[in-house]
C-alpha cells in the first residue's frame, strides 16, 4: 500500500525536511516539501521535469534558503547554516552537472573534498575512492574537464565521498550516461550502500533505476511529496507506472534488480491515469 504521508521510519531520521517552501526570487518551487531519511537507508526522488528536485538538494545542501519550513540534520535546524558547515556535519552533495573544476586535475578534484582532514585521514578516503572507483587512478594527473561523462560522474563522487559524509545527496547522476556507465557506477554506489551503510537521498528522472537501489521513495509534484512509500511499492502505483515507468511493470527482487514484464498490473491501462 502506497502512504500518502510520510511514512514512519521507526528511529531518530538522519534527515529531517519538514513543510519547505523553497524557489528563486518571485518563483516558488517547492510548496511544502516533507520527507525523512533513516540511518543507512537510501531515498529516491521521484519527478518530472523542472519539479524542483534539484531545488530540493539544493535547499537541504544549504545552497538555497527555504523561505518556510525546516531543515534538520541529525535534529538541528540548518537555517542560517552555511553550506560548508553542513558538508563539516555530514552532507555530502554530488550536484546536477558535476560542477567539477575543469582546469583542475582529477587528483586536486578529489583532493578538494578533504582539505580540512588530517594528512592520514586524506589518505585514507583517497584510498576508498580509489578502491570503488579504479578507473579514476589513471586519470590523477588529467585536466577534469577532459574527461568523459561518466569519468567525470565518478570524480565528482568521489568528491563528495573525501568529506566523509554521512548522508550523500546524488542529483541526477545517471544523466546524460551511456547505459553501460549507468550500470557501473550504480554498481559501485550499491556496494557503498551494502558494505558501508552509506545513507542516500537520490534524485533521479530515471525512475526504473532508482527504484532498484532504493528502500523507499517520494514523488515530487507540484512542489510537494505528497505519494511516497517503499519502493516495490510506487514501483507498483499505477499512476507512478503511467507517468514514470512507461508500459512495463518492474519487479524488485529483494533489490538485486528489475525484471520488465510486457504489461501493467490488473486493471491497469496504460496513458490513463496519470499524476
Ligand atoms: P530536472 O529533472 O529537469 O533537472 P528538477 O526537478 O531538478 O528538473 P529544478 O531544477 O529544481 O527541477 O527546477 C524547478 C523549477 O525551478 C523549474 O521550473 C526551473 O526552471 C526553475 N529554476 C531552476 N533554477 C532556477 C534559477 N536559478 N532561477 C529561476 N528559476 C529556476
Amino acid at each position: 500500500m502506497i502512504a500518502s504521508a510520510t511514512p514512519s521510519i521507526g528511529t531518530s531520521p538522519i534527515l529531517a525536511v519538514e513543510n519547505v517552501h523553497a524557489g528563486y526570487g518571485d518563483v516558488t518551487v517547492l510548496r511544502g516539501v516533507t520527507l525523512e531519511v533513516g540511518p543507512e537507508e537510501v531515498i529516491a526522488v521521484l519527478g518530472a521535469n523542472g519539479a524542483g528536485k534539484t531545488t530540493l538538494l539544493r535547499a537541504i545542501a544549504g545552497i538555497l534558503t527555504p523561505n518556510q519550513g525546516e531543515i534538520r540534520i541529525f535534529g538541528e535546524s540548518t537555517r542560517g547554516v552555511a553550506a560548508h558547515e553542513l558538508t563539516r556535519r555530514g552532507i555530502g552533495h554530488v550536484p546536477s552537472g558535476r560542477e567539477l573544476f575543469p582546469e583542475l586535475s582529477v587528483e586536486d578534484n578529489i583532493m578538494l573534498g578533504a582539505l580540512s582532514a588530517s594528512r592520514d585521514r586524506r589518505q585514507a578516503l583517497r584510498r576508498r575512492v580509489l578502491s570503488l572507483f579504479p578507473a579514476v587512478a589513471d586519470l590523477l594527473s588529467r585536466p577534469a574537464g577532459r574527461l568523459s561523462g561518466g569519468e567525470q560522474q565518478m570524480v565528482a563522487i568521489g568528491r563528495a565521498l573525501m568529506t566523509d559524509p554521512r548522508i550523500l545527496l546524488l542529483d541526477e547522476p545517471s544523466t546524460g550516461l551511456a547505459p553501460k556507465v549507468v550500470s557501473m557506477l550504480f554498481e559501485s554506489l550499491g556496494w557503498l550502500i551494502r558494505e558501508e551503510g552509506l545513507t542516500v537521498l537520490l534524485v533521479e528522472q530515471n525512475a526504473k533505476l532508482a527504484l532498484t537501489i532504493a528502500d523507499r521513495a517520494y514523488v515530487l509534484e507540484q512542489g510537494r511529496c505528497d505519494l511516497s512509500g517503499r519502493a516495490a511499492d510506487i514501483a507498483g502505483d499505477p499512476r507512478v507506472i503511467a507517468a514514470y515507468l512507461g508500459y512495463g511493470r518492474i519487479v524488485l527482487a529483494g533489490g538485486a534488480g528489475i525484471e520488465p514484464v510486457a504489461e501493467g498490473p490488473p486493471g491497469f491501462e496504460p496513458g490513463t491515469d496519470g499524476l
